[in-house]
């Protein structure tokens, strides 16, 4: 059984932790075509260009006091595109857009695996790999989430299968471009702006 890779935690982690509501729930969000247009194994600033909505999303969410969260499959680390050292200093940049703009994420889950294409240790059919749940069950066990309490947004079939099996109340799913997307298999968005208005109805009542 491999085991999962340590996720970046976020700085203000404590902070964004002490105003989460409680019971403690998530947005939980997949990186490529849902922070960043997917341009396939982004790995520097230079290479990002954010999704429209997605800093009013996190911003609306926390402030209802759900805890973001990234979710992401980093084939490009397995394949040897990149290290797990470039992708931490890549996510710290992130999260520092995050902040800037007020709209602060807990942290980033990230596989580093591939089942057929990884080099190395990193060739492994692994547990966290979406549409493996292991990176968000990891998230609700690390963090004390309610997993029927939080929110996914994903843009590949992938993405919304591994909510659904870690038990995520509301998957929602953007359309994507990319040939390996398959179905659309949860609650379709035809844009981020739909997202919070669908996450807040959805059902949840039992607020502190
Ligand atoms: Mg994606
Ligand atoms: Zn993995």
């Amino acid at each position: 059984m491999t085991s999962i890779a340590a996720p970046f935690v976020d700085p203000a982690a404590e902070a964004l932790l002490a105003r989460a509501a409680s019971p403690r729930r998530a947005l939980f969000l997949d990186r490529d075509g849902v922070i960043n247009v997917d341009r396939d194994y982004v790995h520097k600033p230079d290479e990002v260009e954010w999704v429209p909505g997605i800093f009013d999303l996190v911003r609306e969410a926390s402030s209802a006091g759900y805890l973001p969260i990234v979710v992401t499959n980093q084939a490009g680390i397995a394949r040897g595109y990149y290290d797990e050292a470039t992708f931490l200093e890549f996510t710290r940049w992130m999260h520092a857009q995050f902040a800037a703009r007020g709209a602060p994420l807990l942290a980033t889950y990230f596989c580093p695996h591939h089942p057929e294409a990884g080099i190395g240790p990193y060739r492994v059919a692994c547990a966290c790999r979406k549409p493996a749940p292991g990176m968000l069950q990891a998230a609700v066990r690390d963090f004390e989430l309610r997993a029927d309490l939080s929110a996914l947004v994903g843009d590949k079939a992938g993405d919304i299968q591994a909510g659904r099996a870690a038990g995520v109340g509301a998957l929602l799913q953007l359309p994507s471009s990319k040939a390996d997307a398959g179905e659309v298999v949860g609650t379709p968005l035809a844009g981020l702006q739909d997202a919070w208005p669908l996450i807040k109805k959805n059902k949840h009542e039992d607020w502190r």
